[in-house]
């Protein structure tokens, strides 16, 4: 096993991106030309990860206007290491600012940005880049971690891990599986909660006030995050957040009247419930809000987001780190120190070697890419790990032996 320091990140989608771009921003400073080898580790592609893979169809919007995305610092970013500017998605594509980019193209902007991070490290740091899912992190609390990889023999060598792997499945609950088990009994069409696309009328300039509502509530939201997740525990500020100043583009809600006027589609009603008619074999759709009215399909997409309760996660990664000891927020989220993203302990004690960025943290920011010039809290916290990793990094390559001399 390799002796020469080595840093792991799992998840390589727009967190480890961004991390990458501090790193090597932070690095002359901290770490000099020591050497590192630095491990990607994710099935998809390094820059756009999952969520943005640049094969999806064109149909699939973000929900950001591209002059808001941008993966760059800038002097109202809180930072200790260096600004490094970039073009916003806008820029870097040549596109209208107030246009609703496709996920293909977000993704080869993140691609351009992963390589642009990558160029900026010195030749003393190798990257290797793992197209495999991590199972599991091992290794004793003061010690090399070890991650395993589906499909390889051995682990890699670790001495520090920073996990940014994002959204993640959820195994479908008890009634998820009643639904599926429905459907398969009858030949009937169900697609459980999954990511799918998700803004709203904030940016249509006849709705400045909503317009107004969104700015405001988007710094409102920026300085609850500055100021940590005990303010927030169970997460209703970024609950209440996501409901009033996120949702589908416009011109996607106009669409969707337009669908409705046509009478292709019909709205249920608020807080709908799903039944099944083992008779029939169909599945019943109805709100109590609208009396009467009862829709039968032999079709049922539920387009929520998974719950990312841990007892529910589809990722045996994470399934193996709470078991090991990693504590969970009563919403389900992995515990990070907010100071500098080490992962907690159930007895409230940071794991020295192990970091975590992300929606699956309770570190949670609005997303891992900013509205220019907003102070883009994710890219501070990138900037506080990346320079926690490389000054453990540091201390642990002065302990190393000296080498025998020639
Ligand atoms: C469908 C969807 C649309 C969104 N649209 C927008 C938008 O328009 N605007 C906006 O600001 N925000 C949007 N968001 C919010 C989102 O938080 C960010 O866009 C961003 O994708 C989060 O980046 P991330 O790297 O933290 O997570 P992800 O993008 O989920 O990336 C995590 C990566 O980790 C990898 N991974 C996970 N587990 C493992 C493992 N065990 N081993 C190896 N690799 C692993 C995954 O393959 C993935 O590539 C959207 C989110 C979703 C789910």
């Amino acid at each position: 096993m390799s002796t020469r320091p080595s840093l792991v990140v799992v998840g390589a989608g727009p967190r480890g991106t961004g991390f990458l771009e501090r790193l090597a921003a932070n690095l002359p400073e901290l770490y000099g030309d020591r050497p590192l080898d630095v491990h990607l580790v994710d099935p998809h592609p390094p820059g756009p990860g999952r969520i943005w893979r640049t094969e999806q169809s064109p149909l699939l919007w973000m929900n950001s206007q591209a002059e808001d995305v941008t993966m760059f610092t800038d002097e109202t970013v809180r930072l200790e290491g260096p600004v490094r500017p970039g073009p916003t998605l806008a820029e870097w594509a040549g596109i209208d600012g107030r246009a609703f980019p496709t996920r293909p193209l977000q993704g080869s902007y993140l691609r351009w940005v992963y390589e642009r991070a990558r160029a900026a490290l010195p030749a003393s740091v190798t990257v290797h880049e793992h197209r495999a899912s991590a199972l599991r992190v091992a290794g004793p609390r003061e010690g090399r971690q070890r991650v395993w990889l589906e499909g390889a023999a051995a682990p890699l060598p670790a001495d520090l891990v920073v996990l940014t792997v994002g959204h993640l499945d959820a195994e479908p609950d008890r009634e998820q599986r009643a639904l599926a088990d429905f459907a398969a009994r009858h030949g009937l069409v169900h697609l459980p909660p999954d990511f799918t696309a998700d803004l709203a009328r904030r940016h249509d300039p006849a709705h400045s006030a909503d317009a107004a509502v969104f700015a405001g509530l988007l710094s409102v939201y920026a300085q609850l995050l500055r100021l940590g997740d005990r303010l927030d525990p169970g997460g209703w500020w970024h609950g209440f957040f996501g409901y009033l100043a996120s949702g589908p583009p416009g011109p996607r809600l106009r669409q969707l009247l337009a669908l409705s006027r046509a009478g292709i589609v019909r709205f249920l009603g608020p807080r709908v419930t799903v039944g099944t008619d083992e008779e029939r074999g169909l599945f019943r759709a109805s709100s109590e809000a609208v009396p009467g009215e009862r829709t039968e399909t032999r079709a049922l997409v539920d387009a929520r987001l998974p719950d990312p309760a841990p007892e529910f996660t589809g990722s045996p990664l994470l399934r193996a780190l709470y078991e090991e000891g990693a504590r969970a927020s009563a919403s389900g989220l992995l515990v990070v120190d907010p100071a500098d993203g080490r992962v907690l302990g159930h007895d409230g004690r940071p794991h020295p070697r192990r970091f975590a960025l992300g929606p699956h943290t309770t570190a949670r920011t609005g997303g891992a890419f900013a509205r220019p010039r907003t102070g883009g809290v994710a890219f501070g916290q990138n900037d506080v790990t990346a320079r926690a990793a490389l000054a453990l990094l540091r201390d642990l390559e002065c302990r190393l032996p000296a080498p025998l001399s020639a």
